[in-house]
């Protein structure tokens, strides 16, 4: 049928593209891509030799505009983002928008997404839980963010940079304390898949052990609902605190 298809492609392991994507993929009329260059590796792959067209966030808007108008003139289109589900923490949100404002219908073509596939594995209850996103980058803000995570408000999963994970699980564990429960998973459906799970001391210090921390991470934690107290000394303190109390 005429529409976007808003089409999730692997997030790491090319297998996990559906038969149903590779299918639209092979017959829509275009493609529209976050990134031509990224997405013609998956289609060289599969075979696949449907024309592409880029769109990312600088340019989402007029594009949209441009698939809408073909759209409207009874186009098959797909959209893809570089990984996994486009729209999420990537663009086509936008796309998706403007075919509905053009009354053009929209499909989804499920598949992989990093946060969803995280959850699942992290062994926390995966009733409730939101999805924030990249942490701001900025130390102060990020600060700010993590304070304002309700208690008791299930899982809050995060996507964060490699580079910076040492930095967050630091700041959670400032929040929250050394013994907040955090999963950290890391190249999912990759050669090298990892998961930690455990006290955010203990994972800071495994990952600030490492020379450099790589790949794409997925950051799950939940808040519990008892205030937790932040212990500024240290359990000989407090026991010496105690006794002297005691007399
Ligand atoms: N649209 C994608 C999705 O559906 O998951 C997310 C795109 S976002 C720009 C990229 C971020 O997602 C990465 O920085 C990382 O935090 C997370 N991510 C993507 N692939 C991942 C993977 N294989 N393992 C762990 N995290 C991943």
């Amino acid at each position: 049928a005429p529409g976007l298809y808003l089409v999730a492609t692997p997030i790491g392991n090319l297998e996990d593209i559906t038969l149903r994507a590779l299918r639209v993929l092979r017959s829509v009329d275009r493609i529209a891509c976050e990134d031509t260059r990224q997405t013609q590796k998956l289609l060289n792959h599969f075979g696949i030799k449907t024309p592409t067209v880029s769109y990312h966030m600088h340019n989402e808007a007029s594009r949209s505009e441009e698939l809408a108008a073909e759209l409207a003139a009874g186009a098959r289109i797909a959209v893809v983002s570089d990984a996994g589900t486009p729209g999420i923490a990537d663009p086509g949100g936008q796309i998706a928008a403007a075919a509905i404002a053009a009354g053009i219908a929209v499909f989804p073509v499920p598949g992989a997404n990093a946060a969803i596939s995280a959850l699942i594995a992290s062994g926390l209850p995966t009733e409730r839980f939101t999805f924030h996103g990249f942490l701001p980058a900025k130390e102060g803000a990020r600060k700010t963010a993590l304070e304002a995570l309700p208690r008791d408000g299930g899982v809050q999963v995060f996507y964060e940079a490699p580079h910076r994970i040492v930095d967050t699980l630091a700041d959670v564990e400032a929040s929250f304390g050394a013994t907040q429960h955090v999963v950290v998973a890391r190249e999912l459906t990759k050669l090298h898949e990892e998961f930690l799970r455990g006290p955010v001391g203990e994972l800071r210090g495994i990952l600030a052990a490492r020379a450099s921390v790589r790949g794409e991470i997925v950051l799950l934690l939940a808040l519990s609902a008892a205030e937790t107290t932040v212990r500024t000394t240290s359990i000989a303190e407090e026991v010496a605190a105690v006794r002297k109390a005691e007399g």
